[in-house]
């Protein structure tokens, strides 16, 4: 089953051609046993321990288990603890100088430079998203990629920003010109998902703008985000302009309520993110500063599909788009409309192709959908699929068992059967369900609108997918629908930065797009100056 295959590095080599990738596999797997581990990094050395009162203390160690055998061990990481949060502020604040004095230029050849390293260093990065994250070949191989290209495109950001951006002489002869300045420092929180893509993404581009950061990323993927930074550090990311804090929701809380803090970018849960606000408010009130955030949160993603669309298509860009990644992407396809006079076919052709995925151990070249990160979320998934298995108004259409080939023991892993199940409405589905569970919704031709208000209901507006070979159509649907990045007679993942900028609005996010022209904008501040010649 050929269920990849759009994706494209669109900045340097590409040293990932999909067909080419096997002879490599040799070199990933000698990683595959190490020991990794992972600590915080605060001024350029690792913290093991903390001080408070003058007392050393030491910090939790735990092992991390992959995902896809709960018997391999992924290494051992140790979590910081909100004093140890607090000094990698201190320490970043206090490197805001260092950095922003280096100039945009020099900055973009670091960048550029971690982008190489991760390249030279891809056998080392593939193997810990798929040691700890559970990623599939082609996913850790999109992760890499997409890693690469915002480190590219940021740094050509950080030279394009660093020029006057607008002059203006007046008659008396006054001039004023605005220039971008860096605004301080960032918290930057990553979630598991893109271990290596977001994490870096959201780093290098406030890096690109002259800020200093500290990094949390998701406590689940804490190796990937390690070497990552180690990497970033070897390019020539001077240690005080970015702290590495490895901890889980309390450390990032105590950063983003962090009094000095210039903003945060956010990529995770719709709640957490409320609650970062919802902090950031409240230093506001107290200090008077408004600090800048970014979020990117979930979504509720619909693909809507008319009668006049190509069935066999719109099954494979619907089962990448709801299977791929095991359905852990914000983008995800989560509930596929499918016209009334098409719908039996479509769930017939949707049936036999969600019985040709290959689930399984995310190590095999075969493998289409891998394990959910872990046993939370694995609990969450099957709960919503009893619960509909249950509710009389939905139906399980289909549901892919593991693969024969695949030697993994479902007790000790976390992996959810990919499941299609139809429903009546949208209200019974209940939110997100970050994980590869499809849901089939048929409607009536003459209840499009109500469709897509319903779908704009959810609050959500990350992805959209519309398969309709009518022009007026897919404008009138487009015009209706509050999303972020829409996607026509094709799949909604795995938005290519600089091509599609990726963001949403509503519950789905706030801010800029990633990949896009305004994001390092937003996190530097546009200076205006006049000078009275
Ligand atoms: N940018 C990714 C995509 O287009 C999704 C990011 C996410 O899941 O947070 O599929």
């Amino acid at each position: 089953l050929e269920i990849y295959g759009e994706r494209r590095a669109s900045f340097g080599p590409n040293i990932f051609v999909e067909s080419q990738w096997l002879p490599f596999k040799s070199a990933i797997d000698s990683h595959l046993h190490k020991t990794w581990s992972a600590t915080s990094i605060i001024n350029g050395k690792a913290v093991d321990t903390y001080e408070v009162d003058r007392q050393t203390n030491q910090l939790d160690k735990q092992t991390v288990l992959a995902p896809w055998n709960h018997e391999v061990s992924a290494g051992e990481v140790t979590y910081a603890n909100a004093e140890v949060a607090r000094q990698a502020i201190d320490v970043a604040v206090a490197g805001q100088d260092v950095w922003k004095n280096v100039p945009a230029a020099k900055r973009a050849e670091i960048l550029r430079k971690i982008a190489e390293l991760y390249e030279e260093n891809y056998a080392e990065l593939m193997a810990l998203c798929q040691v700890e994250a559970g990623k599939t070949m082609q996913d850790g191989i999109d992760e890499i990629k997409e890693a690469v290209d915002f480190c590219r495109f940021y740094a050509d950001e950080a030279e394009r920003l660093d020029d006057v951006v607008h002059e203006f002489t007046d008659l008396a002869g006054k001039q004023s010109r605005q220039v971008y300045k860096a605004r301080g420092t960032f918290v930057c929180i990553s979630p598991w998902n893109f271990p290596l893509a977001i994490y870096t993404g959201q780093i290098v581009a406030a890096l690109a703008a002259g800020n200093t950061v500290v990094a949390k990323p998701a406590e689940q993927t804490s190796l990937v985000a390690h070497f990552g930074a180690q990497l970033m550090y070897q390019a020539g990311i001077p240690a005080e302009a970015l702290q590495l804090v490895i901890g889980a929701g309390d450390v990032g809380g105590a950063l983003t309520a962090a009094d000095n803090i210039a903003g945060v970018i956010f990529t995770g849960s719709t709640q957490t993110a409320q609650r970062i606000n919802q902090s950031l408010n409240d230093h506001a009130q107290a200090s008077g500063e408004l600090p800048v955030f970014i979020a990117e949160t979930g979504g509720q993603n619909a693909m809507i599909v008319d009668s006049t669309a190509l069935p066999e298509q719109v099954v494979r860009d619907a089962v990448l788009s709801a299977f791929g990644s095991a359905g852990q992407r914000c983008s995800a396809c989560r509930i596929l409309c499918v016209q009334e006079e098409m719908a039996d076919d479509l769930i017939e052709l949707l049936q036999g192709n969600m019985a040709e995925l290959s689930v399984g151990n995310p190590l095999y070249a075969a493998t289409d959908v891998g394990p959910v990160i872990d046993a939370d979320a694995k609990h969450g998934l099957e709960a919503h699929i009893e619960r509909m298995s249950a509710e009389p108004t939905a139906t399980i259409l289909a549901q892919t068992p593991m693969s024969s080939s695949s030697v993994v023991s479902q007790e000790k892993s976390t992996f959810v059967l990919p499941t299609a199940i139809e429903v009546k409405s949208i209200d019974v589905i209940g939110g997100e369900h970050f994980g590869p569970i499809l849901h089939v919704l048929r409607y009536q031709a003459r209840d499009l609108n109500k469709l897509i208000d319903a779908i704009n209901n959810t609050g959500f507006g990350l992805t959209l997918g519309i398969h309709s070979r009518i022009e007026n159509t897919v404008e009138h649907i487009e015009r209706r629908a509050f999303v972020g990045n829409t996607y026509i007679n094709r799949n909604q993942i795995g938005a290519v930065v600089n091509v599609q900028p990726f963001g949403g609005c509503g519950l789905s996010g706030t801010g800029p797009k990633a990949g896009g022209p305004h994001y390092v904008a937003r996190l530097m501040q546009l200076s205006s100056e006049t000078v009275n010649a």
